[in-house]
């Protein structure tokens, strides 16, 4: 028998699948649904990269489940599924921890759905497929809040009347699984370190930074919602809330035109008008890319400086995600001014896109760490399974 888990990270249009064995950390196998729908795309491949053979209509999560599972089933006809883990981004005020999702547990989700329209909704329609796939197999939630839930309060809240904190109006945090995945990475490797005071960079698609001490999330960039902070692919980052009046009072725009403009086509695409891709944004050389770089370098600068401030200095610097983990450009761009916080980049190892690309003598270790989302979940259903077996016994 191969028994093994599931990780399971869906979204509106995609769903990403780990295959994990019960004790250990390196998958089995990896695939990735794109474009979920009539054209749908399917890559699924072995631990050693090789292709694994698919065959199905694809239309939403479910039939891309069953799809996997049946090809996975072919490679090893004797799988067992013993627990399912989800990427789910909002798990609210309260919930620090992963939980089994019950149907209590899953109304409580369902109600948070206003707080990440986008994302939630999408999130738990894997939860449904998977339960509708796997009856009986206990599904597992981890959350891309928690990790920030033990933020102080000032930088839990908003300076809005109290009444909207207690409603939910407050600073959740977002990127929590990647958050602590590299805080377990340092922990592992630089232990030193993990007790310092550590700003984490997740510069991808979607972009945050995290203020770390003694390994607990003190500050982060993303608030509210995933819109906040840094400017991201397509979203915008920061952004006075004036705007958002002036486009609705004097524009005339509906809540969903806004929400389409700030989540969908702003940050670097809206600045640059080509692309929301950092790679493509390097090569083009036009101003308006060039510019859009900057102002991404900037901002960046900016809430490394903030939250240092919020730590009361700065140990180390962790850059991670597609851009943190393979731009050298990006990277030695956004440090070069930062000499005065004890930040000195080795240009040879940032070129190599090393692990440590900071000098020798600075003050302020930069690092290179690629996350690993899929891990953090794997292993909490590694966790739940192994206290259910502890509970049986
Ligand atoms: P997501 O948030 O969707 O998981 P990723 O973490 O995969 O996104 O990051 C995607 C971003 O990383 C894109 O902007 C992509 O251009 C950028 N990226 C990936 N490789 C490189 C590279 N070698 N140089 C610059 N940017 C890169």
């Amino acid at each position: 028998m191969t028994s093994a888990l599931l990780t399971l990270n869906a979204g509106s249009s995609s769903l990403k699948i780990g295959l994990f064995p019960l004790v250990g950390e390196a998958p089995l196998a990896r695939g990735l649904v794109d474009r979920m729908g009539p054209d749908a795309i399917l890559k699924l491949t072995d631990a050693q990269d090789v292709a694994l053979p698919t065959s199905g209509v694809i239309t939403n999560h479910f039939d891309a489940i069953k799809t996997v599972v049946a090809a996975l089933r072919q490679r090893w006809p004797d799988l067992d599924v013993l627990a399912i883990g989800h990427r789910i981004v909002h798990g609210g005020a309260e919930r620090s921890e992963p939980v089994i999702l019950t149907d209590d547990v899953l109304a409580e989700l369902t109600d948070l759905a206003p707080f990440a329209p986008l994302h939630q909704p999408h999130n738990l329609a894997g939860v449904r497929a998977a339960m509708a796939a796997f009856p009986g197999v206990p599904q597992i939630g981890c959350f891309d809040t928690a990790f920030h839930r033990h933020h102080p309060w000032v930088n839990d809240t908003f300076g809005l009347p109290r009444f909207l904190y207690e409603q939910g109006v407050r600073r959740y945090g977002f990127h929590g699984l990647s958050y602590e995945y590299i805080s377990g990475e340092i922990q592992r490797t630089a232990p030193h370190l993990a007790a310092g005071r550590v700003i984490i960079a997740h510069l991808g698609n979607g972009a945050s930074m995290c203020a770390v001490r003694d390994g607990r999330s003190i500050a982060s960039t993303m608030g509210f919602s995933a819109l906040d902070g840094l400017p991201m692919g397509t979203r915008c980052g920061q952004l006075d809330p004036g705007v958002v009046l002036y486009l609705m009072d004097q524009k005339g725009m509906t809540a969903a035109a806004i929400s389409d403009l700030l989540y969908k086509q702003s940050g670097l695409l809206g600045l640059s008008g080509l692309s929301n891709d950092m790679r493509t944004l390097e090569a083009a050389g036009t101003p308006e890319a060039t510019e859009a770089i900057d102002y991404f370098v900037f901002r960046c600068q900016r809430e490394v400086g903030g939250l240092a401030a919020a730590l009361g200095g700065i140990d180390a610097l962790v850059f991670s995600g597609g851009i943190g983990e393979n731009s050298p450009f990006i990277r030695s761009r956004i440090c070069e001014s930062m000499a005065w916080m004890g930040i000195e980049m080795d240009p040879g190892r940032n070129a190599g896109n090393e692990r440590l690309i900071s000098r020798d003598n600075a003050a302020t270790r930069v690092l290179v760490i690629p996350t690993n989302e899929e891990v953090v979940i794997a292993r909490a259903a590694q966790a739940i399974l192994r206290s259910n077996q502890e509970v049986r016994a």
